[in-house]
């Protein structure tokens, strides 16, 4: 059975399998790579993910999520008409479209997958992709990072298998930096830093917020419906700013434009540049590298398309960064890729992939100043190789002290308190004088980021062990499977007749977003189809399809 690789995107997510040593993006139903990471209940109850699921995320924005890789790893519940799904439910769909679609391309049953996450991803983020993947019938073989797949993709693509790469990842919703070393068929990750809540979006509300400013409109004042119309238009005036200089952001709805061009962008964008500008630094810090070190810069990521973002790094970095051939494809690629090398096949069996910790591990030691606020003494330190093996050896605080709580905490932070807490060993140990107590403490962290901790008090020569889960947000194994079984019943919406559905979808949105005449003319263009659906025949359907389109691509100034 195959593996197939998937970079589950906040914004769009692709599947890759490699075939003869090379990564081949599997096609979606509509003979695309690119499957949005929209998830939308139908009004059948049926679950549809992708490109008809985004046009519905404005003509049916209460039955809609998008985004929700943001969130995975934390409790927030996300209400699709009435139906309640949590972060990595609505991933799991995401991923049962993508089987679905790896299954139908290879023509055999996929059960098991490599996913991309991240490299910021926390213990929680990283246990809430895996519990996506059970909940979607695929067993997780290995998460590996985003930008190790994109360091993978990138060197493999560009044939300069030998040296130093720094990697921009920069995406909708997350940028990662990392420092990568490909030397002698060994990729290994120095340094990897990011922010996980900067992207491209960041930039669709800039530009939002300006044009509000402009036209005196609040808007944060914008009901749900209106601010995810005038978001999707200013992605799209984004992304013409990378094709040319100067675009107009108009809102037929409101009758209201406003022109932008790249100078104004790179303005408006100042504060994101500056919050880029602080995750590169760190990452060639953490590397203790220098620029000159540094072979290539590789920009990866949809929103790496943008000039102000390349400009902007050109003068940051004093080099020219070189744009990979389609940057939004190349994670899928590398976990593509991955998936054959955990499958053995032959042409890339010899390359070894090493990750890194993203994050400091550690444990609380005593502050004598406030008792409730310990410090964090690191175990294994943030960007340490894996799989990684540390011991570290505490003592006790106070005399006769009977017990000690051992804290596992991640995060960089001095105080523990402000770190993330994944669990606690409780430990019985000898009553003896303060300082003479002999506890080892050893950290395990294995390549899919799960962290064993075993405490040994060397006087009572007795030993615990943990293999840590964080109790809040984690599901035992009875609930994931009693919630396996209830996601089983909605059923996703079959891919037959998938290219109708997408214009379907379109004209509600376009009818939801526009007024007057150009409504009147969705309306016409809706009951025709509808005419074709019950009484036309095939090409009658094709040919009415590609009208329709036509039409909206002009009412939408396409
Ligand atoms: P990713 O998460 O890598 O799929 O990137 C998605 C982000 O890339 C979104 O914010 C898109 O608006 C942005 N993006 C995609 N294509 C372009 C483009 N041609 N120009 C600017 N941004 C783009």
């Amino acid at each position: 059975m195959a593996i197939i690789g998937i970079d589950l995107g906040t914004t769009n997510s692709l599947a890759c399998v490699c075939q003869e040593g090379r990564p081949v993006l599997v096609p979606n139903s509509l003979g695309e790579t690119l499957t949005p990471s929209v998830v939308s209940v139908d009004e059948n109850g049926e679950i549809c993910v992708g490109a008809v699921a985004k046009e519905r995320l404005i003509s049916h924005p209460e039955a809609s999520a998008a985004s929700f890789k943001r969130y995975m790893g934390t409790n927030k519940v996300f209400t699709l008409t009435g139906n309640s799904f949590t972060p990595q439910e609505l991933s799991s769909f995401v991923l049962r479209q993508l089987k679905e679609d790896a299954q139908r391309f290879l023509g055999e049953e996929v059960t098991e997958a490599v996913i991309s996450v991240p490299a910021y991803f926390n213990d929680n983020q990283r246990y809430a992709t895996k519990e996506a993947g059970k909940l979607a019938g695929i067993h997780v073989e290995r998460l590996v990072n985003e930008p190790s797949a994109a360091a993978l993709a990138a060197s493999r693509i560009s044939g300069e298998d030998e040296g130093s790469y720094l990697v921009f990842d920069f995406g909708g919703g997350t940028l990662d930096v990392s420092v990568v070393d490909y030397f002698d068929n060994i990729i290994e990750i120095v340094a990897v830093s990011g922010d996980n809540r900067l992207g491209g979006d960041d930039f669709d509300e800039i530009i939002a917020r300006s044009f509000c400013a402009h036209h005196q409109m609040d808007y944060e004042g914008l009901d749900s419906q209106k601010r995810s119309s005038l978001l999707r238009l200013c992605e799209k005036c984004k992304q013409e700013l990378s094709r040319q200089d100067e675009a107009e952001l108009v809102w037929e709805a409101e009758d209201k434009k406003m022109p932008f061009n790249n100078l104004v962008l790179a303005g408006l964008g100042q504060d994101l540049f500056d919050r880029i500008s602080q995750v590169v630094e760190s990452a060639l810090r953490d590397s203790a590298r220098s620029m000159e070190e540094i072979d290539e810069i590789v920009l990866v990521g949809g929103s790496s398309k943008m000039p102000v973002v390349a400009l902007y790094l050109q003068t940051l970095l004093k080099r020219r960064p070189r744009i990979i051939a389609s940057p939004d494809e190349v994670v899928a690629m590398g976990v593509g890729i991955y998936a054959g090398i955990k499958e053995r096949k032959e042409d890339v069996k010899d390359l070894v992939l090493t990750d890194i910790c993203p994050f400091t591990l550690g444990t609380n030691v005593v502050n004598y100043a406030d008792n409730d606020n310990p410090v964090m003494s690191a175990v294994i330190e943030r960007n340490s190789i894996l799989p990684c093996s540390k011991k570290a050896y505490y003592t006790n605080a106070y005399d006769y002290q009977r017990k000690i709580v051992v804290g596992i905490y991640q995060g960089e932070s001095f105080y523990c308190n402000e770190n993330l807490k994944l669990g606690a060993v409780e430990m019985e140990i000898m009553p003896v004088s303060k300082g003479e107590a002999c506890l080892e403490v050893r950290f395990s962290y294995d390549l899919n980021g799960i962290l064993e901790v075993e405490v040994m008090d060397r006087q009572l020569k007795q030993m615990k062990r943990k293999v840590l889960t964080s109790e809040s947000v984690r599901l035992s194994e009875e609930e994931l499977n009693r919630r396996l079984e209830e996601l089983k019943a909605y059923k996703m919406m079959p891919c037959g007749g998938i290219r109708t559905k997408v214009v379907l979808a379109r004209g509600e949105r376009l009818f939801a977003q526009m007024t007057g005449a150009r409504r009147q003319q969705v309306v016409l263009v809706m009951q025709k189809i509808q005419q074709t659906i019950v009484g036309g025949n095939d090409q009658e359907m094709r040919r009415c399809l590609k009208e329709a389109q036509e039409i909206f691509d002009r009412l939408e100034g396409l």
